[in-house]
């Protein structure tokens, strides 16, 4: 038999079909491989005995013909999905030992399609950061190096365990989440796929909140198949979450091989920076290319307040989490801290379980707030926010069905390597994703080429609100074109 581990989720989906193999022995193949892959540090919890308590119990609703779209599918959860009697952290040592008493929204909906939990994948604490390396249990190895190095790179952040998890062949897809390109830029780091859908699309219940009104779930897959797949069970109304919305989810799957023919694909102007890498110059050129050959039309458009979309990020997104992380104050759970009186319980259990990125997005945020300075910072930056997604509306308005752009300025750099003098060095990273955060619009990741060093790279496209289908559709030319990748294994 072929190693099961290196199927795709729709070839894994085939064979259990036909029982070539069971559940059971799809989810042993990935513990297995889990287990040697611990170098990585991609999962952090793994739940081994209920991976193969679920895998048993969908062997049966197999055989009795009863199996959801997801059956027997092994899959990997980031730690900021609560999952009910498993430990969830969000990678911070302020949630300790935490074990939720619910189940999220997404995750009951992966287990009601009949997807086997393996475990919880390690990212950024709270979900700050592009490298993963600000997460409580220690960095992620992405599994891909430069050619003849032995430098461990990161595999991106915030959901930097889940992207090195799915291209390592640990899990055949895992769920992730992005607010301003959590999804996105480690997808194009570990040549991966990933779709951050249109906000409100998935239910936020029972994620960890980092800044809410650009929190948006989403999967990341081995192909643009496989995330279509995900996203079908995960995308939904949820009368639980006030911001999702109430549109029937489509077979997304069914996009797939559509012809993009008489597409209007635009490629904006204010995207070409200043001192980009030719590579990614190339590859972008490239990528169009693929999409003409299909049929596509290209058009120049102007998204001209890129600019702000950054810095505008980097005031609306900690000061939505300064007021989100106000709860973790030792009282209900997680970290408690000895203290002589309430105030100082406070301040000590959120200095000491805080770590340094965190403390300064709080801070960054309480700031921005404060009587004095939010007519200057925080409204200003809304009032910046409306003219971002006014930019897009105004090029869809014009008839353009999709948005081609990098996905990083840059392929995945070493651990250690970025913004430990200037934070704002690896703020950067997130200069492609961020405006579609902002705008509400989905986007998604796909790997399009490698650098010179051997490293993947990866395009995104961003759509109109709720039309994922186009970005699958259009993505999937793109992978056909490029071809698929996977890293040398050396763990
Ligand atoms: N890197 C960005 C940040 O640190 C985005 C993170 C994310 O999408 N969760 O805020």
């Amino acid at each position: 038999m072929t190693d099961l581990t290196s199927l795709t989720l729709a070839e894994a989906r085939k064979g259990l079909a036909d029982k070539t193999f069971t559940s059971l022995e799809l989810t042993d193949a990935h513990l297995s491989a889990i287990e040697a892959a611990r170098v990585l540090n991609a999962f952090v919890m793994e739940t081994p005995e209920q991976a193969r308590d679920m895998a048993k119990a969908v062997d049966e609703k197999i055989a009795k013909g009863d199996a959801g779209p997801l059956a027997g599918i092994p899959l990997g959860i980031k730690d900021l999905f609560a999952t009910k009697g498993v430990r969830t952290t969000a990678c911070s040592k302020i949630l300790g030992n935490f074990v939720p008493t619910y189940e999220s929204t997404i995750t009951s909906q992966l287990w009601r399609d009949g997807a086997v939990m393996l475990g919880k994948l390690n990212n950024d604490e709270f979900a700050m950061g592009s490298a993963n390396e600000t997460s409580c249990f220690g960095p992620v190895g992405n599994p891909w190096r430069r050619e003849g190095s032995n430098t461990t790179l990161v595999p991106g952040g915030s959901s930097g365990g889940s992207a090195s998890a799915v291209a390592a062949l640990l899990c055949m897809g895992a769920t992730a989440t992005d607010t301003g390109g959590s999804i996105r830029q480690p997808a194009a780091f570990t040549a991966t796929v990933g779709i951050k859908p249109t906000y409100g699309r998935c239910s936020r219940w029972g994620i960890v909140a980092f800044a809410s009104s650009l929190d948006q779930a989403g999967p990341i897959a081995r192909s643009v198949r496989d995330a279509a797949m995900l996203l079908r069970s995960m995308a939904g109304h949820d009368p639980k979450d006030t911001t999702s919305v109430d549109i029937a989810v489509p077979d997304y799957e069914a996009a797939i091989g559509k012809s993009v023919k008489g597409m209007k694909i635009g490629i904006p102007k204010e995207y070409r920076l200043d001192g980009m890498p030719a590579e990614i110059e190339k590859l972008w050129s490239e990528g169009a290319a693929w999409l003409k050959a299909a049929g596509a039309e290209l058009v120049e458009v102007s998204l001209p307040h890129t600019k702000y979309a950054l810095p505008a990020y980097y005031i609306v997104a900690p000061a939505e989490a300064s007021s989100n992380l106000a709860r973790y104050d030792g009282v209900r759970y997680g970290l408690r801290e000895q203290a002589k009186n309430i105030v100082e319980l406070y301040e000590n259990t959120r200095a000491e379980g805080f770590g340094a990125e965190v403390r300064r997005r709080v801070m960054i945020g309480t700031y921005v707030l404060s009587a004095g300075y939010y007519d200057a910072y925080y409204l200003r930056a809304q009032k910046v926010r409306t003219l971002i997604k006014k930019d897009f509306e105004d090029c869809f308005a014009r008839g353009v069905d999709a948005i081609l752009t990098p996905a990083t300025p840059s392929a995945a750099f070493g651990i250690g390597e970025k913004g430990g003098a200037d934070p704002v060095e690896m703020y950067l990273n997130d200069i492609f994703t961020v405006t579609v955060n902002m705008a509400g619009l989905p986007g998604i990741a796909v790997p399009a080429g490698k650098d010179a060093q051997g490293l993947p790279l990866g395009l995104q496209l961003i759509g109109r609100p709720f039309e994922e289908e186009t970005l699958f559709s259009l993505g999937e030319v793109i992978e056909q074109a490029a071809g698929r990748f996977t890293p040398a294994r050396w763990w």
